[in-house]
């Protein structure tokens, strides 16, 4: 594989956390990268300063009333601006070589949607996505002609240990955890949680909903949803289990008694290098591992008792139809209502709870189009919403 012209790259998110590390990896490869579209939620400032340093031709802002701001703050470089939900269907649909989907949330559906049904290598990091509608977007990426490469490290690390040609030999996939920043907590001390504490995360530096959804476990229900569709892999045969060191990501069991795993110091940029250069490798500046160093790895059982959300993701995956979307749109509201201290945190796992009630009495069906998904997410927000004690209004 010659570089002559370097693959163009567009960073969905390009703001946040997995975006800040893509545009890193970039950064320290001029010769092979180059930066086609970025986008952000409303940081006019960081999203301006991210498409002149990269030379991006397109930058879109997803809320509309940053327009202006952001065409100020670009007039004279070249970059295009643009705003609004349409302006990021735009950057998604570029002719980019490589799409880097990192949005937080359902919010990243239609734009990554979009990718998939153009035919886009997707470096999906948006795990909302899959959880919201995973059938529809496996579908539309099959359509579409799309490949998709995961970037979340647990999907990084089965993808890089599970070979295709023997999907047919494998008994297990496990899923390591790392068990938050309450793996040892008990009930009592959980009920007091304070979102500074949840968003203090043990191995990794995330953006403050993942870490959230770290520290209630969500996030590992949300990678088995995740894994389920992006390797076809039944509920029955994906585990969970706790590793506080965060140093294996996955594992492959096969047949034969094979466990092949992949393991890497927790640092976002080692998968997420692994999807820019796919299927060769790049350097990645990280630490390197040090087994003897470290000594020990050790691991231990989930406890679904403190930690509920994995039982409701477990229900969610089995139940199928709309009970995922109903899920992820309930944990949003719930999430975004703790960080703002409306709710404590065993309340988080309640509100997700009572959707899934209500989608099992409503019997809510599995969303075939991107309008489906999205009447049934804001259906679901609004039930999520009634519950909070002071209702929100601007929830995204
Ligand atoms: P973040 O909060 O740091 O960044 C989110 C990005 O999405 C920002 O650029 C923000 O401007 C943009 N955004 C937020 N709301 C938006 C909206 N309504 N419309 C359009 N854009 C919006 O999040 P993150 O930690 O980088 O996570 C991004 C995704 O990657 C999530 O789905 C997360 O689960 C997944 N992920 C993250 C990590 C990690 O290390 N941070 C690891 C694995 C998977
Ligand atoms: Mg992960």
């Amino acid at each position: 594989n010659s570089h002559d012209a370097p693959e163009r790259i567009t960073v969905l998110g390009a703001t946040g956390s997995v975006g800040q590390n893509t545009l890193d990896l970039i950064a320290r490869m001029p010769e092979r990268f180059a930066v086609e579209a970025v986008t952000a939620n409303s940081n006019v400032d960081a999203l301006a300063d991210i498409a002149i340093r990269f030379d991006a031709r397109f930058a879109a802002v997803a809320d509309p009333a940053c327009y202006e701001p952001l065409k100020a703050a670009l007039s004279g470089t070249g970059v295009e601006a643009a705003a609004g939900p349409g302006a990021l269907v735009e950057a998604a649909l570029r002719p980019a070589d490589r799409i880097m989907a990192a949005i937080v949330g359902a919010a990243g559906l239609a734009p990554t949607l979009a990718a998939a049904e153009r035919g886009a290598t997707i470096l999906l990091a948006n795990k909302e996505c899959l959880v919201t509608a995973g059938p529809l977007f496996m579908r539309t990426a099959k359509a579409g002609g799309a490949r998709v490469l995961p970037v979340d490290s647990e999907h990084s690390a089965i993808f890089q240990a599970l070979d295709p040609a023997l999907s047919r030999c494998v008994e297990r996939v496990t899923l390591t955890a790392s068990g938050g920043p309450f793996r040892t907590w008990s009930m009592e001390r959980l009920a007091a949680v304070t979102p500074q504490e949840a968003v203090r995360h043990p191995n990794w530096s995330m953006g403050a909903k993942i870490s959230v959804d770290s520290a209630t476990l969500m996030n590992k229900g949300l990678e088995l949803i995740e894994a389920h569709h992006l390797f076809d892999i039944e509920s029955e045969r994906l585990d969970v289990l706790v590793h506080p060191e965060s140093i294996i990501h996955g594992f492959v069991a096969y047949q034969d008694g094979s466990v092949v795993a992949q393991m890497a110091e927790p640092d976002m940029r080692t998968p997420i290098a692994y999807s820019l250069a796919w299927p060769e490798r790049i350097p990645a500046p990280t630490a390197r591992l040090d087994l003897a160093a470290l000594g020990r790895l050790t691991f231990e059982a989930p406890d679904s008792q403190r930690f509920p959300a994995l039982r409701l993701t477990r229900y969610a995956l089995e139940t199928g139809g709309g009970t995922a979307t109903v899920l992820n749109a309930a944990n949003e509201i719930a999430v975004a209502s703790f960080l703002t201290k409306r709710i404590g945190f065993p309340d988080i796992a309640k509100i997700v709870e009572n959707g899934l009630d209500r989608s099992a009495t409503e019997r809510v069906g599995e969303p075939y189009s991107l309008d489906d998904a999205l009447a049934l997410d804001e259906w679901a927000r609004d039930v999520a919403l009634s519950m909070i004690p002071e209702r929100l209004e601007q929830v995204s």
